[in-house]
């Protein structure tokens, strides 16, 4: 599931390879995924369209598209959910190593493929077909169902740890539960959920209620350490997730607790359990997270 650091990733990428492409056509296989446009709609909103410049919200893309620098006249507001990611190609220009890359089975299920003027073209593959690809009115971006309700974004910099506090304040869930909710905070699933209550030697399962102040300053340092390491490292591709160009992430590599069920945690050497907070299967130390009494 790309996270906020994957989806960093590829907006990085997309005003990088994709900006300033002129959409001569956009070829849909899963109609479903333009819903409530219907396939003609959609195409004819985006054809003739320059890809302006990608921003991130929380685990949105929001592509503006325009046939002027200026002025946008639709906002794609494009969700990658679970299995989902763009890839760009250019096939004159594509190396062997490129087309190796291209091959990896997680980076054909193209569901969807935006031709451009210039011959290339942004693909999207996505295994399970649950992601959205919205167009809006970009005066309507802001008040956008999908916007609206969500929380400040993860690496928004003016959101604060005393923010935080308040936030949490008012919930009655257990604090992983709480990092997984959108409308808390934007940008956090299930791998860097782990990974920041694993810094901030935090148990998953402590209710947002008894965090101290001094225990969310430590999550909300820990988010902020976290989830830029993971941005340098171009994201995790345990799962599904692979960049622009086809490739995985390499935080993987140096992930503290994602998925190291029986190894021995880096800080302490206890061995790091795997446990079921809010129906989701989370990665525990039973020594740096202690288990809230009852
Ligand atoms: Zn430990």
């Amino acid at each position: 599931v790309p996270e906020l650091p994957e989806v960093e990733t590829i907006a990085r990428d997309l005003n990088r390879h994709a900006r300033g492409r002129r959409i001569r056509e956009v070829i849909i296989h899963a109609p479903k995924l333009v819903v409530p446009l219907t396939v003609n709609a959609f195409q004819g909103g985006v054809r003739g369209k320059t890809i302006l410049g990608v921003k991130r919200r929380g685990k949105f893309l929001l592509v503006s598209l325009g046939v002027s620098a200026r002025k946008p006249t639709h906002i794609l507001l494009w969700h990658m959910r679970m299995t989902g990611h763009p890839l760009f190609r250019d096939e004159r220009k594509e190396t062997p190593e490129d087309r190796s890359a291209f091959a990896d089975s997680r980076n054909r299920h193209i569901r969807l493929s935006f031709r451009f003027t210039d011959g290339t073209r942004l693909d999207y593959s996505d295994v399970r077909k649950f992601g959205t690809l919205h167009l809006v009115d970009p005066d309507h971006i802001s008040t956008h169902r999908s916007l609206v309700a969500m929380g400040p974004d993860a690496l928004d910099p003016s959101w604060t740890a005393e923010k935080l506090h308040e936030a949490l304040r008012k919930r009655k869930k257990a604090i992983k539960v709480a990092l997984l909710d959108q409308t808390v905070i934007a940008g956090i699933g299930k791998i860097y959920a782990d990974e920041i209550l694993r810094t901030a030697r935090l148990h998953p399962l402590l209710p947002t209620r008894r965090l101290t102040l001094a225990d969310v300053r430590r999550m909300f340092r820990a988010i902020r350490t976290v989830l830029p390491r993971a941005v340098r490292a171009r994201g995790t591709s345990i799962d599904d997730y692979r960049d622009l160009r086809g490739r995985g992430g390499k935080y993987g590599n140096v992930r503290r607790i994602y998925q190291r069920t029986g190894m021995p945690c880096f800080r302490c050497g206890a061995t790091i359990a795997r446990i079921v907070v809010g129906g989701r299967g989370t990665h525990v130390c039973p020594q740096c997270q202690r288990h809230p009494r009852p």
